[in-house]
């Protein structure tokens, strides 16, 4: 019997906790750490500790930690693997156990308990780490040419130019061992998929760039839910696992398409939609509210980008609601809380969507002209044409972009980047002149009641810009 996401989650923590881990839960999608918008892996909550600058306040930690990566936004639906959202499993070791140890428990609970075939799993190790490899290779047993060396970009992690930092190693499985082993690479995605990452951090970078050992060594390591997932679930992406395929035919039912039989691009339509409607209702139920700054911008922007897929599909009506209910309910063993803040994430959804959908029909006239002029001429639309979409409509370039290709039409984007850098050079000027008056407006403003009660800046910023 094929194992479901929620037994994998269960798995994967309680043999940590057979190995005497303290599972914790996951930390907010906002971080505490001013270094990052969103939580991108598990270790972010553990970062004071990994630095020396928190005490340790348990030798060994487990916890299935949410995770918001936008930097994979145009992989989504793209590749098999990538989302926006995801659940990243990790155990964590503060000065505890260390790589010998960390390597064979890895090896236990994806060999062991989640049954993969040994000779499946590949490896890689970073090119200097002589000792990682020769624990794969005498102790655990992997076959040399399973082993590969890899440079620093892939396998080697810091946190910064200076401070702890250390070689990974990590986990592949192969999905046709019957292509052999000679030239095989993992990069290739067709036949491999990287699962779990380990870290070993076991050096600190001094200043003047030399490296010392840590005296305390840690392990901090990574496997994504959704990709083991995949694995033992036998299906062909991340897409199809019992972890989210419903919120992906629940959008198929509202556009009135047959997922399994759809075109590729319409199959790519309905992964992001049921990638970003679980990532902006996970966001919006940790407090993210839509903006058009910071993290509040990339909800607007993942959420505008699922009411754009639905309009190529033909979704009409508000939908993100609707699909958001299928997010919510799966989202229990991963954060309760999200089903206890159900109703005011449907209520921001269908406001903001609302609101897209506003701006969208005002703007989609002025778009058709320059589309309908565009094409005739056989010419992209201008990029004047597309900041005054973006400036006046908030139309969002990606957006022009996607609904000109639809039409088989280019976008001038160096011109419209041109026209961006004019408008920022404008209000540059324009501020600088404003910053002499609000200077000496704030001084008085700071005598008679305090400097925090300033908000002058961050509450005309965006103005002019439509919501
Ligand atoms: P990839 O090379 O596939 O982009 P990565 O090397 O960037 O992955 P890590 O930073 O090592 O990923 O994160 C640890 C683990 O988290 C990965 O091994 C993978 O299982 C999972 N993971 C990382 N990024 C994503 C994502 N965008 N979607 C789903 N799972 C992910
Ligand atoms: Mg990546
Ligand atoms: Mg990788
Ligand atoms: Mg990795």
């Amino acid at each position: 019997k094929k194992m479901t996401g929620a037994e994998i989650r269960e798995a994967f923590l309680s043999f940590y906790e057979s190995k005497g881990h303290t599972r914790l839960p996951s930390s907010s999608l906002v971080p505490e750490d001013p270094t990052v918008l969103l939580t991108i892996a598990g270790m972010l909550q553990f970062k004071p500790v990994f630095l020396g600058q928190a005490p340790r306040k348990v030798a060994t930690a487990t916890t299935t930690q949410k995770c918001v990566r936008t930097n994979d936004i145009g992989n989504v639906g793209v590749t098999a693997r990538h989302h926006t959202f995801f659940e990243m499993l990790g155990n964590f070791s503060f000065g505890d156990y260390f790589k010998e140890q960390a390597i064979k428990w890895a090896w236990e609970l994806s060999t062991g308990v989640f049954g993969l075939p040994a000779e499946r799993v590949w490896v890689s190790v970073y090119e200097e780490d002589a000792e990682a490899e020769a624990i794969w290779r005498d102790v655990v047993g992997v076959a040399p040419e399973r082993i590969k060396r890899m440079g620093a970009a892939d396998n080697f992690w810091s946190s910064g130019p200076t401070g702890p930092c250390g070689p990974c190693s990590e986990l592949y499985y192969d999905f046709h061992p019957e292509r052999g082993t000679q030239d095989a690479s993992l990069e290739d995605d067709s036949r491999f998929i990287e699962f779990y990452n380990l870290v070993f951090m076991q050096l600190n970078r001094k200043p003047d760039g030399s490296l010392e050992p840590l005296a305390a060594k840690n392990i901090d390591t990574g496997m994504g839910l959704e990709r083991m997932a995949q694995i033992l679930q036998g299906v062909s992406n991340n897409y199809e696992t019992d972890l989210i395929f419903p919120i992906v035919a629940k959008a198929a039912a509202i556009a009135g398409v047959d997922y399994a039989s759809a075109q590729p691009a319409v199959k790519t339509a309905l992964k992001v939609i049921g990638d970003h409607t679980r990532a902006v209702t996970y966001m919006l139920s940790d407090g993210v509210t839509p903006s058009n700054t910071g993290r509040g911008y990339v909800l607007r922007r993942l959420l505008r980008r699922v009411v754009m897929k639905g309009r190529l599909l033909g979704i009409r009506e508000v939908f993100t609601p609707a699909v958001a209910e299928v997010a919510v309910a799966l989202s229990a063993a991963c954060d309760p809380a999200v089903q206890r803040n159900a109703q005011r994430i449907y209520d921001e959804l269908a406001r903001e969507e609302s609101l897209f959908a506003t701006t969208l029909e005002r703007g989609q006239k002025q778009l058709d002209e320059y589309l309908d002029r565009a094409a005739a001429g056989g010419k992209a639309i201008a990029g004047p044409d597309a900041f005054m979409l973006y400036d006046t409509f908030g139309f969002p370039l990606e957006l022009t972009q996607e609904l000109a290709e639809a039409r088989g039409v280019d976008v001038d984007v160096s011109g419209f980047e041109a026209e961006m850098e004019a408008q920022r050079q404008r209000s540059k000027d324009s501020r600088e002149t404003l910053d002499l008056t609000a200077q000496a407006g704030l001084a008085a403003l700071a005598a008679a009641v305090g400097p925090t009660a300033f908000t002058g800046y961050s509450a005309t910023r965006g103005a002019g810009r439509v919501r």
